[in-house]
């Protein structure tokens, strides 16, 4: 609990003159204030006034599940959801594979397969239950070349680790699932996905708001001020401020910015890696029945350019991982110079960079050229034509990258003072996010 403070202003009350934009997390209870202003009607002595116990930033999925849990394992909490857009899900959580990941990829042990195994068993009960568009439709993995065998194989038996049946085939079988897929060998995975991840942000959004808690939409968060022992003010692009007793940032492409907002110095920053994607021509879709990957290169997180028939019927191709010029750059157009200066000023990009140019020099040609995407389309499905392509909407990864150019593997979730952030949660946080939410909301209600 809180100690005996006095808050003022109110969340519509004056600002402090001559201040630095941040709010006042408490304007007399931090020992640096002088007089604070006085603001009777907002002043209620020997109790702390919020006018919430828990700000969650971001209306993406990983935000709404937290949100989601919160008011599941404390009924009664009071929640406020900020989110800077119209509506939930606009960003990665709408711009996605919507594939349900069964953990097969993950080192065991890891966040991302504890939290990918079970959630994708939660996601497809949850889908169930709230009538979200889903099937569990199993995928293969394809090994196209003998120098992916050795991986292909370390995967299936990671898979078992995990707790994944995993089945390994060879080229005729592959033949049986999706007659047009060449490869040497593959494993069928069976407990893999498709589902609306939009769909599921809009229904957790329902049951959010159902339970008490309020969505903001059109409130970007644009100032945190945190006094430890008391809590968080923050101030919304309208100029509000919001008093909570706790704060979690749960905002995706910028999740290291409000960390940084919040006076914390994150270990790593958010890299955006656009994926772009081409649609089957409907009149070629019969191509491809299910999901079909690559055998992935160890040494990203990303999954490869995959073939993937989604929940509304359409097969789509990709992602590739281009380097965007904006976090929330979604074609080579859109530039900001802002989230180029920040991404260019950490160490971790250059070190990236010198590390891994080959690579990016590739995928940024696949991106550039459309021949050179059906080319590296064709290894795994030789059928393919250019004209067979229909550009389709792109999505950005918020990839965390540590000072030394590390990529971070795994989910990273950190507490500060009143504060949790989830400063790492790519691919699969969708298929993950319900034991994600829980994990967060667990943290945050352990330091209320
Ligand atoms: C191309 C691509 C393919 C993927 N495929 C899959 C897949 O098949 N399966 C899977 O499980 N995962 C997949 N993922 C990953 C998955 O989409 C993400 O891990 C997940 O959506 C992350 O959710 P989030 O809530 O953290 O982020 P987001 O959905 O990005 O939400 C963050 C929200 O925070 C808001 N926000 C940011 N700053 C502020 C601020 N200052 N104030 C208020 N609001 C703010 C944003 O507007 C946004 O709505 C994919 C991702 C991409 C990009």
């Amino acid at each position: 609990m809180m100690g005996d403070v006095v808050v003022v202003p109110n969340s519509e009350g004056p600002q402090r003159p001559g201040g630095t934009g941040a709010p006042d997390a408490c304007a007399d209870g931090g020992p640096e204030r002088a007089a604070p202003a006085p603001a009777p009607t907002a002043v209620r002595r020997g109790r702390a006034r919020y006018d919430h116990d828990v700000l969650v930033v971001g209306a993406g999925i990983v935000g709404l599940s937290t949100a989601y849990a919160l008011t599941r394992a404390r009924p009664g909490v009071r929640v406020a959801v900020l989110e800077k857009e119209a509506g939930p899900a606009r960003h990665q959580t709408g711009r996605n594979s919507g594939v349900i990941h069964s953990g097969v990829y993950y080192r065991p042990g890891s966040l991302k397969a504890r939290f990918a195994v079970r959630g994708a068993q939660e996601m497809v009960k949850f889908c169930a239950e709230y009538g979200v568009p889903h099937e569990v439709t199993g995928k293969l993995i394809v090994a196209t070349e003998r120098s992916e065998l050795p991986r292909l194989h370390a995967l299936a038996q990671r898979g078992r680790e995990n707790g994944i049946p995993v089945r390994e085939l060879g080229p005729a079988q592959i033949t049986e699932y999706e007659p047009y897929v060449r490869g040497l060998a593959a494993i069928r995975v069976g407990t893999t996905g498709i589902c609306d991840f939009r769909a599921v942000a809009d229904r957790l959004a329902d049951l959010v708001t159902a339970a008490g808690a309020e969505l903001r939409y059109g409130a970007a968060v644009t100032a945190v001020d945190r006094r430890e022992g008391i809590g968080v003010a923050v101030r919304l692009s309208d100029g509000s401020v919001l008093r909570a007793r706790a704060l979690v940032n749960c905002a995706g492409l910028f999740a290291d910015r409000l960390a940084l907002l919040s006076g914390d110095d994150p270990p790593a920053r958010i890299v955006p890696f656009r994926g772009e994607y081409y649609e089957l021509a409907e009149e070629r879709a019969e191509l491809v029945r299910g999901l079909v990957y690559p055998v992935p290169d160890p040494a990203f997180p990303f999954l490869g350019v995959h073939l993937t028939r989604g929940i509304d019927g359409g097969v789509h191709l990709g992602p590739n991982a281009v380097p965007a010029a904006a976090r929330e750059g979604y074609d080579w157009r859109t530039a900001s110079a802002d989230d180029l200066a920040r991404t260019m000023a950490w160490p971790g990009v250059w070190r990236l960079a010198r590390r891994h140019w080959r690579y990016g020099a590739g995928e940024i040609h696949r991106s550039l050229s459309r021949a050179a995407f059906t080319r590296a389309v064709g290894r795994l499905l030789p059928a393919i034509r250019v004209e067979d392509l229909r550009p389709a909407p792109a999505g950005v990864r918020a990839q965390a990258v540590l000072r030394d150019g590390t990529l971070v593997d795994d989910f990273l979730i950190s507490e500060a003072p009143h504060t949790v952030h989830v400063l790492n949660a790519p691919s699969p946080a969708a298929t993950a996010s319900l034991p994600i939410g829980r994990e967060v909301a667990g943290r945050v209600l352990a330091g209320l």
